[in-house]
């Protein structure tokens, strides 16, 4: 079988020059390639017209990570530590939607799982550790992307569940944002100690899951490249 085709959304950055460019982390790509599925970019300046006919030929999509999603979208309370990025929710949250109604294999990471709650009518936190009582520190960008932040605990009976195999797993922790009100068709996969919400999934998709921390950084953990084949291996039954 050829490799599923998987689109995964990209960020508009300016290089050192001052170039406007599209940029997707290579982890992203190589989670994917190592996972059996041919990776292509999804520009996020794209039109409509543009990214409904990359949809109609794309087996799977990635939701990649990156800044906050717009607070328009959720009715989001301001903080000074928001940074948005309007271009990307322009194409991501009807993308999202649209991938949802044609039962498009989806995998959502980090900022992936809160435009999949946001985009399915859900809320966030807009900075955890000043809205959520008693939250774990859950922004560990001054450290290693691959460093175990904290536990979570996953759901039994839950497509997460199947697929890593264990109830509770140390994971990585690369966010300032949260799943406040989880979006109606949404299950809670996994949560962190402190009871935030870190995986989710549409339990009558084909494969709509999203988890709040990085697993591409984790691929040296044998459950977390797991995560990303069986997404891919869902994207090549639906092409
Ligand atoms: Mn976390």
């Amino acid at each position: 079988m050829p490799r599923p085709l998987i689109g995964i959304t990209a960020r508009h950055v300016n290089t050192e020059d001052g170039f406007p460019a599209t940029r997707i982390l290579r982890a992203y790509v190589t989670a994917v390639e190592e996972a059996g599925g041919a990776p292509i970019l999804i520009p996020p300046e794209l039109p409509e017209d543009g990214w409904r006919v990359l949809l109609d030929r794309l087996d799977g999509v990635l939701f990649s990570g990156g800044a906050d999603i717009g607070l328009e979208h959720f009715n989001g309370e301001p903080h000074p530590s928001v940074e948005e990025e309007p271009v990307r929710d322009a194409l991501e949250l009807p993308l999202l939607r649209a991938a949802v109604d044609a039962d498009k294999p989806l995998l959502g990471i980090c900022r992936g799982f809160q435009v999949m709650n946001v985009a399915l009518g859900g809320t966030l936190y807009t900075h955890i550790l000043d809205q959520l009582p008693n939250a774990l520190q859950h922004d560990w960008h001054d450290k290693p992307r691959e460093t175990l932040a904290h536990s979570i605990r996953v759901e039994e009976g839950t497509r997460l569940a199947e697929i890593l195999g264990a109830p509770l797993l140390q994971v990585n922790s690369l966010h300032h944002q949260g799943i406040k009100g989880l979006a109606p068709s949404l299950k809670a996969t996994a949560y962190a100690p402190d009871g935030l919400i870190e995986g989710i999934e549409l339990p009558d998709h084909k494969f709509a899951l999203a988890v709040q921390w990085h697993p591409e950084w984790m691929r040296s953990h044998e459950e977390m490249g797991r995560l990303f084949e069986r997404f891919v291996e869902a994207a090549g039954r639906s092409a």
